[in-house]
């Protein structure tokens, strides 16, 4: 059977007409809306000899055993955030139910192929991201934490996931799933400007940002309004003002697709008759590389000092959290290109800004890539998000071509 990419569309329909609503996608993890999607799955996959099992994270597996028990990997999540879009995750899955049908149509393959939809990436619902490809990867290091997590109407995580036959003292036991894991494939939306502004269908994602996320907060004297000449003043705001400006200069410094962003900052006392006493002000730094990252780190920590010193505060910093960057495979990056050069003419070579399951398994020792497709307008998660439909088939395409030079890889001992 040759592959038809124009069905992966037609299907991507169906499953937004199934999940959906007049607001978007509507396939939270741990939900019966999205256990509706993973039954409508396991109904695409019917009658091509794959074997369906889900795993002790609550990830489902559609296994076509191949001559070798070594495993090709194609994955996605199926789980959306609520009045999400109806690519993000889904594209991932469903293209791969199509370069699965293609393979199992020419017999048994050389090595074993397995397509994963991973359980709840989003974290939408309880705020924990990549649980399940972190249950896989070995790295879910939080069950203590994840045990107190509830969501808006109070029920508890465990509770919820009980619900869907998981058990959360055992999710790690997913970690077996990897054992014969030799590559891992994931297309996804881009969710970002940068395909479309170069006019490029698809690109090859170098690997996903380091992160360095930080509270800086400030600290300086609150006095009167109207009676506090203006150099006497010791107003947090402006420490964090300066430093909100500051980071932008140490983003194009240090180049190479750093960002910095300073997302928020709480003033007090926070009325109009007062200078700001404290400013706490939160910090996200990215960058590919984690040299780099550093530096970006270091520039803004010895800015902090020099604008506590000239406006007389106190500035302290505080880690929130902070992941370093992974990245991805050589030889695969090699095979992704040639497999969009293929069907596109022309590729991009970019990182990814967010966080994807491919991370965690990449974590693992697997080695990995993920195809990027152009968004629309940059947006996801909102209804919004969108992609051309000529587009959404090149991606299936050269996913599949990308399976095939990754299969013949693994195949003549490539991976791991
Ligand atoms: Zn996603």
């Amino acid at each position: 059977m040759a592959l038809d990419p124009k069905r992966t569309v037609e299907e991507l329909k169906d499953l937004r007409t199934l999940t959906g609503d007049e607001s978007g996608a509507q396939r939270v993890a741990w939900t019966e809306t999205w256990e509706r999607a993973r039954e409508w799955l396991r109904g695409l996959l019917e009658g091509t000899g794959a074997d369906e099992s889900i795993d002790a994270a609550g990830n489902q597996w559609f296994t076509l055993t191949g001559a070798s028990g070594r495993s090709v990997l194609i994955g996605g999540h199926i789980d959306s955030v609520p009045n999400g879009g109806w690519l993000d995750g889904a594209l991932n899955v469903v293209a791969g139910v199509e370069v699965l049908r293609r393979i199992a149509s020419e017999g048994t393959p050389p090595v074993t192929v397995r397509l994963v939809n991973w359980a709840d990436e989003e974290g939408a619902r309880f705020g924990r991201s990549l649980f399940g490809s972190s249950a896989a990867a070995g790295s879910m290091a939080d069950q203590d934490e994840l045990r107190q997590l509830t969501d808006r109407d109070g029920i508890a995580l465990p509770d919820a996931l009980a619900g869907h036959g998981v058990d959360l003292d055992r999710a790690i036991e997913a970690r077996a799933e990897l054992a014969g894991a030799a590559a891992y494939l994931e297309l996804h939306i881009e969710q970002g400007p940068v395909l479309e502004s170069l006019d490029r269908p698809l690109g090859v994602v170098l690997g996903t940002f380091g992160v360095e996320r930080h509270r800086v907060t400030w600290r300086g004297q609150a006095a009167h309004a109207g009676s506090t000449p203006m150099d006497k003043r010791r107003d947090a705001l402006a420490g964090a003002a300066k430093l909100a400006l500051e980071i932008r200069d140490i983003a194009s410094r240090v180049g190479d697709g750093a960002v910095c962003t300073s997302g928020g900052v709480v003033c007090r006392p926070g009325i109009v008759t007062s200078v700001v006493e404290t400013a706490e002000q939160l910090l996200d730094q990215r960058h590919l590389d984690a040299t780099k990252l550093a530096s970006m780190l270091a520039m803004a920590k010895e800015a902090s000092e020099r604008f506590a010193a000239e406006e007389d505060l106190e500035v302290e910093w505080e880690r929130i959290w902070s992941i370093e960057p992974i990245l991805f495979d050589e030889t695969l990056k090699d095979f992704c290109e040639e497999a969009i050069l293929e069907v596109a003419g022309a590729c991009h070579r970019l990182p990814s800004g967010p966080l994807h399951d491919a991370a965690e398994v990449s974590r693992a020792g697997v080695p990995t890539v993920m195809m990027f497709v152009q968004s629309l307008r940059g947006l996801s998660h909102t209804r919004l998000e969108d992609t051309r439909e000529e587009h959404l088939q090149l991606s299936v395409a050269a996913l599949d071509g990308l399976a095939r030079r990754t299969i013949d890889w693994v195949a003549g001992g490539g991976g791991r």
